[in-house]
């Protein structure tokens, strides 16, 4: 019988450091081996939409974070059957917007959404690929409510846990494939 691995084994074997990048001092998780690899991908989507299959009501948009974001919440937002929001960096949606800026080790980011993107009390789950401060899932639900939604959720692929984005989220409930 062939043995099956779990999704966080998958994932740690399949997702690669890389020291000083995009800085010195930072150690960038790299996440396109995963992506290259069917039996990867196609799991760790299963695996960050799984806790909001059955939720009742159910999810009515996921929300992905550029640009890494894209890549995973897309498919989420299939599996789940519901819609794909993107948040994008500042000037790069063509209709109006809601912007939310936040501070990141170096320097400033600013998100947006746009602002007809839910309808009214919408059940949102966030995706991205990984959570280190949590600024930036913090700015999204910013966003997400300021459009007049709801975030029920967030799934991630990577924790750095040693960052304690936890404490940024609240009581957010909050999924993560591989803490490290
Ligand atoms: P933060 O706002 O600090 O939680 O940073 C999260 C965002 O920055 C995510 O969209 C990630 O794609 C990216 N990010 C932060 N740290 C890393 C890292 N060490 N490796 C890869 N991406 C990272």
């Amino acid at each position: 019988m062939s043995e099956v691995r779990g999704v966080d084994e998958l994932i740690r074997g399949l997702v690669r450091d890389i020291a000083d990048y995009p800085k010195p001092g930072i150690l960038f998780k790299d996440i396109t081996p995963l992506l290259g690899d069917p039996e990867g991908f196609t799991r760790t989507v299963d695996a960050l939409g799984a806790p909001w299959q059955n939720s009742q009501p159910r999810i009515d948009k996921v929300v992905g974070i550029e640009a890494r974001g894209f890549i995973l919440a897309a498919p989420v937002a299939l599996a789940l059957g519901a819609g794909f929001v993107p948040v994008r960096k500042a000037g790069k949606l063509p209709g109006q917007t809601f912007s939310q800026s936040y501070a990141l080790e170096y320097g400033e980011e600013t998100l947006e959404v746009h602002r007809d993107a839910f309808a009214p009390g919408e059940r949102v789950l966030v995706v991205d690929d990984v959570l280190a401060t949590g600024g930036t899932v913090d700015a999204t639900a910013s966003l997400i409510r300021a459009a007049g939604a709801q975030i029920v959720g967030v799934s991630v692929l990577l924790e750095l846990t040693f960052l304690e984005p936890r404490a940024r989220l609240g009581d957010l409930p909050l999924h993560s494939l591989l803490p490290v």
